[in-house]
């Protein structure tokens, strides 16, 4: 258990609505004080002059590929990945090989994640056995083994009367039901948003619609069964304008957004670059401006990557044969600051709630804050750094990221899992 002095950083913690410039001690690994001057002989300090101090980020949406395919990524790799990118927390999608569809691999990931990862890591578990949409998995064991949800992500459940059962399964557990919303009739193999640009590359599309019917269809059956549906990595303004009617409803329903599908628009596929390639995919300029006023107004609850790390030979072939996925856990905080901060759509409160307190109850966990007593997990940044994000430099064992080159402004200096230090930018943080 580590203490830490944080100096002279500007915290901000939405949850307990602090906005100050002070001190934050963590003692024993939880928080125990923000105040000015504090003194605390014999205990390590940094000083975070000109760095906001936020409650550690959670992402819960990640996709480690352990085990199966530590080719492309393994528990530790991808943690030190999420470190870099500043999160304390990250929530591992079950489609792994095998499948976490069973707590045996659900409690393989949770001791491998206290022996090898350097972040908290949180297993979700699959809602079907095999992630086949058939047959219910064994999912009381999995919450009893650790798992904090339950998904087939990377597929969506197509079959409505599993997902009225397993939902109405999920109730006395308290966890989320965790939806890839796509009606898999109507996407019919596609391989990019339908619409101008497909037509102008020659490649078969995913309408939007595949994204809103089996969003409307699990909206409605969180309804009629009182579950907590969440809606990842939501993409579509139908889907939003869903959400925004669920939530008026109070219907329990909640939804995430990636960096990439705010920041990118279908235009981004004109090069065939499969980097561009995603579940769902990139979508129009409209869709873009309609997930910037969801994140502004609160329609949206949190942002997460779908960090999807692929084996470089997978992703080199012809765009219509390669894998969905991007890797993501490096450039979102940037990608957020750049795109939604800088350009005045939100301020850094609501930004930092959308990586903190949100994500952190969506899974039901006491993270995501600064209160006293809670976990010591801070992630420091600056908002003005300029940098441009290199692929070489990652800590993911995979390098399918569209991002690569890019300017960007705000970067992570610091990233710290109970008092410890487990991410250190030398140029933005002073001893
Ligand atoms: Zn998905
Ligand atoms: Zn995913």
């Amino acid at each position: 258990m580590s203490s830490l002095l944080i100096k002279n950083g500007r915290i901000i913690d939405p949850s307990s609505n602090v906005d100050q410039v002070g001190d934050l001690l963590i003692e024993n690994g939880k928080v125990s004080r923000i105040d000015r001057g504090i003194q605390a002989h014999g205990t390590p300090s940094l000083d975070a002059s000109r760095l906001i101090v936020a409650p550690g980020f959670v992402d819960i949406h990640v996709h480690l590929r352990e085990p199966g395919r530590e080719d492309e990524e393994t528990i530790e790799s991808g943690s030190q990945a999420a470190a870099a990118g500043g999160f304390t927390s990250i929530c591992c999608m079950p489609n792994t090989e095998p499948i976490n569809d069973n707590p045996t691999v659900t409690h393989y990931i949770v001791k491998e994640a206290e022996r090898r990862a350097v972040t908290r890591i949180f297993p979700i578990g699959a809602i079907s056995v095999k992630s086949a949409g058939e047959k219910l998995a064994e999912i009381g064991e999995m919450v009893a083994a650790g798992a904090v949800g339950i998904s087939d992500d990377g597929k969506p459940v197509m079959n409505g009367q599993l997902m009225r059962r397993v939902m109405e399964y999920s109730l006395p557990f308290k966890i989320p039901v965790i939806e890839h919303c796509e009606d898999l009739n109507l996407s019919a193999h596609g391989c990019m948003n339908e619409g101008y640009q497909s037509t102008v590359l020659g490649l078969k599309g995913i309408s939007r619609t595949a994204e809103d019917t089996m969003a409307a269809r699990d909206l409605i059956l969180a309804e009629l069964t009182g579950a907590h549906i969440h809606i990842a990595h939501l993409s579509t303004r139908g889907t939003q304008d869903l959400m925004r009617e669920a939530k008026r409803k109070g219907i329990h329903a909640t939804c995430e957004v990636t960096p990439h599908h705010f920041s990118l628009t279908d235009a981004a596929c004109c090069g065939y670059d499969t980097n561009t390639k995603m579940s769902p995919p990139l979508r129009t300029e409209d869709d873009v401006n309609a997930l910037i006023e969801g994140l502004a107004d609160g329609t949206i609850d949190c942002i997460a990557t779908d960090h999807a790390p692929h084996n470089l030979n997978e992703k080199m072939l012809e765009f219509d044969r390669a894998p969905f996925g991007i890797t993501g856990l490096e450039t979102a905080l940037s990608l957020s600051l750049t795109r939604l901060f800088h350009t005045g759509k939100i301020d850094l409160k609501r930004l930092i709630e959308l990586f903190t307190i949100n994500a952190a109850r969506i899974i039901n966990k006491p993270l995501g804050t600064l209160s006293i007593g809670t976990e010591g997990d801070v992630t420091l940044f600056s908002t003005d750094a300029e940098w441009v994000y290199d692929v070489n430099q990652t800590k993911s064992k995979s390098r399918n990221c569209p991002f690569h080159g890019m300017k960007l402004k705000g970067q992570v200096a610091g990233t710290v899992v109970a008092g410890k230090i487990v991410y250190r930018n030398e140029e933005l943080l002073l001893r």
